[in-house]
């Protein structure tokens, strides 16, 4: 199922390609497109036993703009005169990169370093590393492994077409300027129930699975918001997957900001329950990722208010790291409701009544969050 979808996004994907350009020191904006592959995204093919290494000979480059999202990317297309593997790693440092190595070529004396205007990339450099070919790509910002995509394409003799490493980066997509009027009505809230389907999340002494509770609580949510008047995203409405089952947990995730991304929320919640090897271990904590100026505002809203209408402990509005709340554009939080893991709270979680008390506190604390937000503009 999933290599299927991921084949025909790749097939989508190429199909949408326009044009390639030179690279800047070679001749201009004449090249010929490049041709649809006939393989499959992320394929490698093995390296022959032969005596001569291959060389990478030519570097070409092309701005693409992706018709159905706006979403600009740039590739990188390396002639090399013999088949090789290649793989990415994006490294952090005081300058984020993007390392390729291309294994066992040599680069020509040709190749030149490429300087960009760092929309999408800064700088691109090749050295020899032992028997491989390293290529350094300099970043604006830090990427993750959704960013960028390394594969190579086999040569083809009739269209005159040596072996090629293809290296895409997707261009860093500023944040808007967020301002927001008080209340809830007519805002659009993403709602995003923690797991689901081949991931049941976190499960209680008896059994009561995180997956359930984040959909209770959700629904309830949903229901709760659109009498009061706002829109309402659910990344999922069932106990299900919502990229697919057997996903990654970046495929999972990245499922889940994109709904609220491309459908332009207001702000996203991601709904989740905690667990701890120590089952006396209890409360409710809610997470941030400060990307706009509104994210630990909009944390600290449904943090008082939850503890207000659940009163677990207070364990506080944390930064934290995690994808969904990253990676989606608007202000986002997480909050973990109660511990399943504590036997108390996961009696608590199955009530209807307990519930529909969190839920309210939800509710409560976004209202609470525009209402401040409001105060800012
Ligand atoms: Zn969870």
């Amino acid at each position: 199922m999933r290599k299927i979808a991921l084949l025909f996004l790749f097939v989508l994907f190429m199909v949408s390609w326009t044009g390639v350009y030179a690279a800047p020191d070679t001749a201009p904006a004449a090249k010929p497109a490049i041709s649809l592959p006939k393989v499959s995204a992320g394929k490698t093919v093995e390296a022959r036993g032969s005596s001569r290494q291959p060389v990478l000979s030519q570097v070409r480059w092309a701005n693409h703009t992706e018709a159905l999202t706006g979403s600009a990317m740039l590739r990188l297309v390396m002639d090399v005169s013999g088949p090789v593997e290649a793989s990415g790693v994006v490294i952090a440092g005081p300058t984020p990169q993007l390392s390729v190595i291309i294994k066992g070529t040599t680069p020509a004396k040709t190749i030149k370093n490429l300087t960009f205007d760092g929309k999408v990339i800064e700088k691109v450099s090749f050295a020899a590393s032992g028997q491989d070919t390293k290529v350094i790509v300099d970043l604006p910002s830090m990427a993750d492994d959704l960013d960028y995509r390394v594969f190579t394409l086999p040569s083809d003799p009739q269209a005159k077409r040596p072996f090629r490493v293809i290296v895409d980066i997707n261009e860093p997509v500023p944040l808007p300027d967020y301002s927001f009027t008080p209340g809830l009505k007519n805002k659009v809230i993403a709602l995003d129930p923690g797991h689901g389907g081949s991931d049941p999340g976190a499960i209680g002494p008896s059994n009561y699975m995180e997956k359930t509770a984040t959909l209770a609580v959700a629904k309830r949510v949903q229901a709760l918001l659109e009498k009061a008047g706002a829109k309402v995203i659910m990344t999922r409405e069932e106990d299900c997957d919502v990229f697919g089952p057997k996903a990654t947990a970046a495929e999972e995730l990245n499922a889940r900001s994109t709904a609220a991304n491309s459908r332009k929320a207001d702000v996203f919640l991601s709904i989740h329950i905690n667990a701890f090897t120590d089952r006396s271990v209890g409360g409710t904590s809610t997470y941030y990722y400060q990307k706009t100026k509104y994210d630990l505002m909009l944390a600290q809203a449904l943090q008082t208010s939850l503890v207000e209408a659940g009163k677990l402990q207070d364990r506080r509005a944390n930064p934290a790291n995690f994808y969904v709340i990253k990676r989606t554009r608007m202000p986002a939080a997480l909050i973990e409701l109660a511990f399943i893991s504590n036997p108390d709270e996961e009696k608590l979680l199955r009530l209807p009544d307990f519930q529909q008390k969190m839920s309210l506190g939800i509710v409560r604390g976004l209202e609470r969050f525009f209402d401040q937000a409001a105060k800012l503009n």
